[in-house]
């Protein structure tokens, strides 16, 4: 076996898989973490959030999440789950180490710059830097015009600082809707959520069973039939909120996946909806002379705070960009077990955004992943015999 050990970049559930998957094959991993700890993501995202796929489904290699979490995990026990992982499975994790860009090694293999100057090499290297890596800010016309506070979603704890306060929530996705129900529920005095995009609804689960267990039993279908079985489920399960300016999408739910965005997990936006206490509204266009907000339909006005859910990037081109590995939107080429012919040995996990549960896709790819450079090592060291 080659004695170098692989590097895997990034100590969230993606980079923690590979590493307990290539220990159990007997191969040697350094993970490289940029922050303090593992679970990075996980420590800071909102308080109320909880994974919205099963603790049974959402389980990674060699460890299932303890029973006593529950079926929807809690965020603060999904960092526990994850601490307990590195540890059990003895994973070497150094902190501390952001890794700033992956270049090739004379003579083969990879070298790794890091923020300190240091230069790692390895034949094998893992990048799991996260798909929601850098938030994306809005970049509406005239924002710096608006006298409130205007703040990401990643920069979003919990409701208390919105108590008694008019909140405009950006974006219908599955955080900005969460959100949205989490200042109703936190006392805000009202609550608005701009939609550009109509999300398809689903119910987290239905009499026991579980939206991502149809999202696995559908997964390999052909895209316009999963369009088509998703119009029938969601006339069953999602009541009509046209009358509240929530109609339903016309574009069918799994092209929409193919596009990149997944289904809103109802988690309270229905019920908020349908009891005034959510308002939908039109998307925010610009800011006016004043620094209200100027939505498509041209209505007008300044509320005290804006929550923009406006997304991530993925962030991959400082590291990676020039070895032509990413494609047009900057995702990588090949991933999991394959890699690119012109790059041996540069895997990527955790780039998709699957309906069947991320976590679960990162337990099978890390499995992959392990295997092929058990593959690949095996035959470099017949080469070298
Ligand atoms: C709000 C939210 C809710 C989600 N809920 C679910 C759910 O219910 N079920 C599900 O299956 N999935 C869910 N996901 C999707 C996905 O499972 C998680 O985002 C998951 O954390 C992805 O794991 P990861 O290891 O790929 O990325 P991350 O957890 O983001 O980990 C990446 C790690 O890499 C580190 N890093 C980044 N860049 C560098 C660098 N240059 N050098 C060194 N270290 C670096 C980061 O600090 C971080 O620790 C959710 C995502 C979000 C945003």
């Amino acid at each position: 076996m080659d004695p170098s050990p692989v590097l895997v970049i990034g100590a969230g559930p993606a980079g923690l898989a590979v590493a307990a998957s290539l220990g159990r094959r007997g191969i040697r991993a350094v993970v490289l973490e940029r922050t303090d700890d593992v679970g990075a993501s996980w420590r800071h995202h909102y308080e109320r959030l909880h994974l919205h796929t099963t603790r049974r489904w959402s389980g990674l290699p060699g460890l299932p999440i303890p029973r006593r979490f529950g079926r929807w995990v809690a965020r603060a026990d999904v960092v526990r789950y994850l601490e307990t992982y590195a540890a059990h499975h003895g994973i070497e994790v150094r902190t501390g180490v952001e890794v700033t860009r992956i270049a090739r090694a004379d003579g083969g293999g990879w070298v790794l710059e890091t923020a300190a100057g240091e230069a790692l090499r390895g034949p094998t290297v893992v990048i799991a830097t996260g798909y929601n890596h850098t938030p994306v800010p809005p970049s509406w016309p005239g924002a710096e015009r608006f006298p409130g506070e205007l703040l990401h979603a990643s920069a979003y704890r919990d409701a208390s600082p919105y108590r008694g306060r008019d909140v405009l929530v950006v974006g219908a996705g599955n955080t900005g809707a969460e959100i949205a129900v989490d200042l109703v529920e936190g006392g805000a005095a009202r609550v608005r959520l701009a939609i550009r995009t109509v999300p398809h609804i689903v119910r987290r689960s239905r009499l026991g069973w579980p939206a991502q267990g149809t999202g696995i039993l559908v997964r390999h279908l052909p895209v316009p039939v999963v369009d088509r079985i998703a119009v029938v489920t969601s006339r069953l399960e999602v009541p009509d909120l046209s009358a509240y300016g929530l109609p339903r999408p016309t574009t069918g739910l799994y092209s929409r996946v193919m596009e990149g965005s997944v289904p809103l997990q109802d988690v309270g936006l229905i019920a908020g909806v349908r009891a005034g206490r959510i308002e939908p509204v039109a998307a925010v266009e610009s800011f006016g002379p004043d620094g209200e907000v100027v939505l498509a339909d041209g209505s007008r006005f300044t509320p005290d705070a804006i929550i923009a859910a406006t997304g991530y990037r993925r962030g991959l081109e400082p590291l990676v960009g020039d070895l032509g590995v990413l494609d047009e939107r900057g995702l990588p080429r090949v991933h999991g077990a394959r890699t690119a012919p012109s790059a041996p040995g540069l895997h990527f996990t955790g780039y998709t955004n699957p309906i069947s549960g991320m976590f679960r896709e990162l337990r099978l790819d890390a499995d992959r992943i392990a295997a092929a450079i058990h593959r690949a090592a095996g035959k470099r060291s017949d080469e070298t015999i």
